[in-house]
């Protein structure tokens, strides 16, 4: 059996311009292309020659050689009476594979021309966790410990997915390269490859561990440092603490949301904190200093006299710890009410009534003088 003559597989002279034949490939190439004759082996058996004799005539290095010594440079074997497409010890099939491969593979993901497939690496997914902490653990941080549901590498396979002692194989529908091109044969739109949804590889033989998968589930116990002035729904990253990654892949990150259980006294706004503070009646009029509480302690407020229901005194930098870009504390905000008691003794009852005696201006002349004219 005669080496083939790669001009005749491409169907030029052996004078052929690079250009011409270029163009003489890509036709070729379109004409016989898988996607365009599905399921032919012959037009698939073509396509591999010439998609392999224009990897070497396309290489003015390779068609020198080729030219000098015919293809017997390339195809090793028995010379001139060893070579022939598909013939023994001539253009194996290996060889003819890692060609096409080479001119089809592309980026990622498809079958190098040497050594083993290597799966293409995936990132792990992120998870999300919550947990409750208290008020306090909000405002001041705290390391807390969790547990979080999630996929480690198999140790059986190292993730590959694959039963010990074997492989992954080259997907047999893409031939590695991970995706597929529709329609329109070479200069097509393409997507990945529906049989290994672009890994390029398949597992024929499942590791028994993780079903495939190369990855098992498991449960972490992490000890997270929650920063001072966390909010509730605030979200705090770990990264690298998420579902381990494929094929050596690296891991996902770990958001943990933070539940806060409300405090007794504090309300959080925002980056503020408010706090309802009674004052007694004679307080209000009188003025008083009163003891109030903060995040840390207690303080003493000036509460002028004359001091109204509702009216708001503020400690600037007081309040919690603002997260994220810019420091700084937020504000404590003090909401005065006036504290009316309910039950008197005789001694209150009767100062009360000296009040009333004394204090006998109607408080709502005014707005019913304004209701009058208004309607
Ligand atoms: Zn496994
Ligand atoms: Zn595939």
């Amino acid at each position: 059996m005669a080496s083939p003559d790669l001009y005749d597989i491409l169907g030029v002279d052996k004078k052929v311009s690079a250009e011409d034949l270029k163009k003489a490939y890509r036709k070729l190439a379109r004409q016989y292309h898988p996607d365009r004759n599905p399921g032919d082996e012959a037009a698939e058996k073509r396509f591999k020659e010439i998609s392999a004799a224009y990897d070497i005539l396309g290489d003015p290095e390779k068609r020198k050689e080729y030219d000098n010594k015919g293809a017997s440079a390339f195809f090793g074997g028995g010379g001139a009476e060893g070579g022939g497409f598909g013939g023994a010890g001539g253009f194996d099939a290996s060889t003819i594979f890692e060609m096409f491969s080479d001119r089809f593979g592309g980026g990622g993901g498809g079958a190098r021309t040497s050594g083993p497939p290597r799966p293409r690496q995936e990132r792990g997914r992120d998870l999300e966790a919550e947990t409750t902490i208290s008020f306090d653990q909000a405002i001041h941080g705290a390391q807390i410990s969790m547990s979080v549901p999630t996929t480690a590498t198999c140790t059986t396979c190292r993730g590959t997915g694959a039963r010990p002692g074997t492989a992954p194989k080259v997907c047999p529908r893409c031939q590695g390269r991970g995706i597929e091109s529709e329609g329109q044969g070479l200069f097509s739109i393409s997507q990945p490859c529906a049989r290994c949804h672009g890994a390029g590889t398949v597992i024929e033989d499942p590791c028994p561990t993780c079903q495939g998968t190369g990855a098992i589930r498991t449960v972490k116990t992490y000890k997270v440092n929650i920063p001072a002035g966390v909010k509730d729904g605030s979200r705090v990253r770990l990264a690298g603490k998420g579902e381990a990654g494929r094929n050596g892949g690296p891991a996902g990150d770990l958001y943990v949301i933070t539940r806060v259980s409300p405090s007794a006294i504090f309300e959080r706004k925002g980056d503020n904190v408010e706090v309802e503070v009674p004052l007694s009646i004679p307080e209000a009029i009188r003025g008083a200093d009163v003891e109030v509480p903060t995040l840390d302690g207690r303080k003493t407020l000036r509460v002028p006299a004359g001091t109204r229901h509702g009216t708001v005194q503020r400690l600037r930098g007081e309040g919690p710890p603002k997260l994220g870009a810019g420091s700084g504390r937020g504000d404590i905000r003090y909401r005065f009410v006036i504290d009316v008691p309910k039950d008197l003794t005789k001694e209150q009852s009767e100062a009360v009534d000296k009040l009333s005696e004394v204090m006998d201006s109607d408080p709502r002349a005014a707005l019913l003088a304004q209701a009058g004219s208004a309607g």
